[in-house]
């Protein structure tokens, strides 16, 4: 028994749909520019460079369609609707072949962004993480259980107060989901409660306070929230 000079935090959670267990996270990794429209859009060429990482942490999560409050210290706050694999048997070195065995679930959240932040940052070669892990910044649906070929074609969307922003095919990823899988995995040894955001497609804009953010992934789960 550790006896802590305070009462640890609750684990952060994602509920699992259909089971009354939660499923408790304990790292959120994001890809950057997985899908070569969206690459494009950012003024990048989306030719299959090396996928690239970065991370929100784990208390980032927001769940059950609680509202999220719009920042502090932006004035372009961006959505990105992108397909989450959480991870649920621990691994290094993964090979593709392997990967989808260590695949606990999906579940469809949004990397919400601070944009103007993210374009300082870049413009400095500054890192990413006060514009893409701040407070309330990982939006996630419930985890389904899927087989990983019930995710081939399914629509990705996302809404602004039932206006389409987003709109694309999950077969437009560049690197699909068992190549994100083992490449991470030569970086940092994945363990069960580990979530990958999976990179957003095409039509990233700003949200203001007071929208209504709908979207989901056909066939794994759909969230609404308001941003207040
Ligand atoms: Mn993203």
């Amino acid at each position: 028994m550790i006896n802590f000079v305070f009462e640890p935090l609750p684990v952060p959670s994602l509920p699992v749909d259909g089971v009354d267990e939660r499923y408790p996270i304990r790292r959120i990794f994001c890809v950057g520019r997985n899908y070569a429209a969206h690459a494009r859009e950012m003024g990048h060429d989306p030719d299959r460079e090396d996928p690239f990482f970065f991370t929100k942490p784990a208390d980032a999560i927001v769940t059950d369609g609680d509202d999220v409050p719009y920042p502090t210290e932006t004035n372009s706050f961006h959505h990105e609707i992108e397909l989450v694999v959480a991870i649920g048997k621990d691994g290094s070195d993964i090979s593709v072949d392997d990967a989808n065995s260590h695949i606990y679930g999906y579940g469809v959240g949004v990397d919400l962004t601070r944009r103007d932040l993210q374009s300082e940052a870049k413009k400095k070669g500054r890192p990413w993480d006060l514009s893409k892990g701040f407070d309330h910044s990982a939006p996630c649906t419930a985890l389904v259980k899927r087989q990983p070929n019930e995710l081939e074609g399914k629509r990705i969307w996302l809404k602004v107060n039932d206006e389409p922003r987003q709109d694309a095919s999950l077969d437009e990823l560049i690197w699909s989901v068992p190549e994100v899988i083992a490449y991470l995995s030569r970086f940092v040894a994945l363990k069960k409660g580990d979530l990958i955001y999976t990179g957003t497609p095409a039509g990233v804009n700003a949200a203001v306070r007071g929208d209504v953010m709908s979207g989901g992934v056909d066939g794994i789960g759909e969230f609404s929230f308001t941003l207040i």
